[in-house]
Parts: structure tokens; sequence; C-alpha cells
């Protein structure tokens, strides 16, 4: 947590041999300038890591949901349902993509209580976004038995439980898209980022 994170001199050369290597800048043609991507590095060890096809860092778990939530196919009026023991971050994005937020209540777990969520589904259900809170993982393996039926997709919000596991499968790559967060306040950080994962 801030003002006890592990940060030394590894991490510090890490940062400063970005410098050396070209820059920080990757876009608009400056990507030539640079011999290292070590973002893409980062990638490719979470797909070997999670077992996961497709990673892809961006600025904040806030934008990883919003892309996540864009990609599939949320359009505006339409209604993504969570859970109410959370961050505000997942209702922000919900929000943010013009859908409408469904709160369901949450089960002694404090995560997405499954009763409550088949009682929210409308005609107007996009998405299923159930957050794996503080390291415990929601009871996913029901969420998307019942989400398969229903055919409609899951987003699994998984910035605060990065590593933690359901059924020896990494929380982030059990619903059609998981995203993480490195936030300054979670498992491991990069200052700012986040990930989504396919
Ligand atoms: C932290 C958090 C987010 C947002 O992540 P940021 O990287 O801070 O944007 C989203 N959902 C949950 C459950 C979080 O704890």
């Amino acid at each position: 947590m801030p003002g006890f994170e592990i940060i030394d001199k590894k991490e510090k050369k890490a940062v400063n041999s970005i410098f050396k290597e070209g820059g920080v800048l990757f876009a608009h043609g400056f990507e030539r300038m640079r011999k290292k991507f070590h973002i893409r590095e980062f990638e490719k060890m979470f797909c070997k890591k999670f077992k996961c096809k497709h990673s892809l860092a961006v600025s904040s778990g806030t934008a990883a949901i919003k892309i996540g939530l864009k990609a599939l196919g949320v359009k505006p009026g339409d209604e993504v349902i969570t859970q109410a023991f959370n961050f505000i971050a997942t209702v922000e994005a919900i929000v943010d993509v013009g859908a409408k937020p469904i709160i369901v209540n949450v089960d002694d777990t404090l995560n997405m209580n499954v009763e409550d969520l088949k009682k929210a589904i409308t005609p107007r259900t996009k998405v299923i976004l159930p957050v794996h809170m503080l390291g415990v993982p929601a009871n996913i393996g029901s969420i998307m038995k019942f989400a398969k039926a229903k055919k409609i997709k899951v987003l699994e919000d998984n910035c605060e439980s990065v590593g933690a596991r359901f059924n020896k499968k990494y929380l982030g790559t059990i619903g059609h898209i998981g995203v993480l967060s490195f936030d300054f306040g979670k498992v491991i950080t990069t200052g700012e980022g986040g990930m989504i994962l396919t």
C-alpha cells in the first residue's frame, strides 16, 4: 500500500534503462528510435503465466473495463450487472460507455450473489461484471454456467485479486474478458496501469 511499496534498486534500474534504450515514446513513428518495448515483454509474460491467448496492457484498470465493455459490444442503453460491495471504478466505467449499471447484492464471501444476479436479468442485460474482491474469488463457476445458458457475456473485474485462482484457473481468464489493475494500491503495481486478458 502507499508508503509501504517494495520499490528498490531493481525497479529504479529498470525504469532508468528505458531512457538509455531510445526513450519513452512509441507513436507517430517514434517507435523507430526505440530498441526495446518492455510493455510487450510484460504482456507476453502475462499470457505465459496466466495461460491465456491475448493480453493488452493499458493505462489503468478503469480503461481496461471500458475497453472490455466496448469489445463485448456494450452500447448506450444496455444494462451491465455488477455488485454492491465494490470499488467505484467499475460503475464509473459502465456509466462512461453509456450503459446502465444494475447493482446486485453480495453473499457471505462479499462477492456477487448468484441468486440475486438471476433475478436482475432483463432483455437489455448485455454483460455480467462480477468483481473478485480483496483476493477472494467470486462464485465464477456458477456465474459462467448461468451466463452461458442465457447467452450473456461475462467480464471479470480482477483488479483486486491478481494471481488468485478458481479451480486452478487464474481469475481473469475464466470469463469472456478479464481485467487487471496495476494501480499503486493493488497486488502488483506499475504506478498506474491495467491489463485486458482474453
Ligand atoms: C482498482 C480497481 C479498479 C480500477 O483500477 P484503476 O487501475 O485504479 O483504474 C476497478 N475495479 C476494482 C474492483 C478495483 O479495485
